[in-house]
């Protein structure tokens, strides 16, 4: 199976549990943010309402977004 040797996920699912249903968010990466949906609810939320639930999925993948900016 081909995996990529480069750049980073656009997108990834945390085990962080909606504020809204407790399903597990996905953090989606835009242009210069990442955002915080939900695909239960449809919840959409900036990732700093989600700072203090961060886990290690969110945070690895925080730092391929800030490599990217390089
Ligand atoms: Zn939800």
């Amino acid at each position: 199976m081909w995996t990529p040797s480069f750049g980073s996920p656009r997108h990834v699912e945390t085990t962080i549990p909606c504020h809204q249903c407790g399903h597990a968010v996905t953090a989606r990466r835009l242009c210069r943010e990442v955002r915080i949906e939900c695909p239960e609810c449809g919840e959409k939320a900036p990732l700093e309402a989600y700072a203090q639930d961060m886990d290690d999925i969110l945070e690895e993948f925080l730092q391929a977004v800030f490599c990217d900016r390089m």
